[in-house]
């Protein structure tokens, strides 16, 4: 992460190319680069909260707005009734990498449980 941000502001300020999905005031959408299911989706708020811990009362709108992105998105590509799954990593034992909040959506084929 650097003054300006992560890799995520580049996207966001189209600095760096991404194939984008999804686009509202609040929330990007776009292909992860590292698949990990046929159907893989970044939802990113257009506003950098580092972790999960950094949500609060003042920025919770830009979740929300995130959940509802992404019902927007699997209607439309009719995957809400196969279902799906929405993840955020948190920190170290979370696996998170790229320090702007970001639900993976996961979709294509049946999920394992427990995640490993
Ligand atoms: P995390 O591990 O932080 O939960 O997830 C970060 C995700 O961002 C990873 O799944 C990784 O593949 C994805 N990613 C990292 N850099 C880029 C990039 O430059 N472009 C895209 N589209 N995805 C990226």
């Amino acid at each position: 992460m650097t003054e300006s941000g992560t890799i995520f502001d580049q996207i966001i300020s189209r600095e760096l190319a991404a194939d984008i999905v999804y686009e509202d005031q609040y929330v990007l959408g776009f292909k992860d680069i590292n698949p990990q299911a046929p159907i893989h989706i970044l939802f990113i708020p257009k506003l950098r909260i580092a972790t999960h811990n950094d949500i609060n009362i003042d920025n919770i709108d830009y979740v929300s707005k995130m959940h509802l992105a992404i019902n927007h998105y699997v209607n439309q590509i009719g995957e809400a009734e196969n279902g799906y799954r929405v993840v955020m990593n948190c920190n170290k034992n979370g696996q998170q990498t790229v320090f702007h909040i970001h639900m993976h959506l996961l979709a294509g084929r049946a999920m394992n449980w427990p995640p490993g």
